[in-house]
């Protein structure tokens, strides 16, 4: 017999199917509820900018460079293409070369603050990280990063991409003031984590900013709990 057809044959108040579809609704609506927070890597849980300058003033020493306080923009390679035309070449050579994005330093509270935030109830947790092109290294060494630094449980939770809107989740805190690709309406919301870079922008009330990991960042998710 078809179960379709075992199970009409059960008085409606007694259908265990019902009872459990109520079960199975509100687990739907619990895990609704479930938040996803999309975390960047370079600039938001890595030092990139400050693992950059380091490692381009040991290689060029008697070049010019840009302290961090004087950064504008998010592309490091564009202001120092600016500055002189051929260091715009020798910037990329620095995030290019072996060992570069492995040995970045974690920015101040942001290891804590993920690990906290992925043992949140109803939590779930990814870093959207996007490679540079040149592959010899970049996605190796970002996942041993975050295997040295996250745990080894995180390499789940890992996913390297050019673009970020076709990611779903809730909120995606990422130091790139734009972030744009193939869908015009991501389902996350942008939170600007400050960087050097970016934090000379004109105040920009369509867009809430997280000005470091010792800023509210447990508020900002529960506000999107609402
Ligand atoms: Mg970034």
């Amino acid at each position: 017999m078809r179960r379709a057809n075992a199970v009409s044959t059960i008085p409606l108040q007694n259908q265990p199917l019902r009872a459990s579809s109520r079960e199975s609704g509100a687990e739907e609506d619990r895990e609704k509820r479930r938040l996803r927070v999309l975390l960047d890597m370079d600039g938001v849980i890595a030092d990139f900018e400050g693992g950059f300058l380091n490692k381009y003033r040991e290689r060029f020493p008697s070049e010019p460079f840009i302290p961090l306080e004087d950064r504008r923009g998010f592309w490091v390679s564009a202001q120092y293409g600016d500055m002189r035309r051929d260091l715009c070449e020798k910037a990329i050579s620095i995030w290019e070369s072996k060992n570069f994005f492995l040995e970045l330093e974690p920015l101040p509270g942001g290891v804590e603050a993920v690990k906290e935030m992925s043992k949140m109830e109803n939590t779930d947790v990814f870093i959207c990280t996007s490679p540079i092109k040149h592959y010899s290294y970049c996605p190796f060494e970002k996942y041993a990063w975050i295997e040295k630094h996250l745990g080894p449980e995180f390499l789940e939770k890992i996913i390297l991409t050019k673009d970020k809107t076709i990611v779903t989740g809730d909120i995606l805190i990422d130091d790139k003031p734009e972030i744009l690709g193939v869908e015009p309406s991501p389902s996350w919301e942008h939170v600007l984590f400050t960087a050097c870079h970016n934090k000379h922008l004109p105040p920009n009330t369509s867009q809430r900013r997280l000005l470091s990991w010792a800023d509210d960042w447990r508020g900002l998710l529960e506000s999107k709990r609402q």
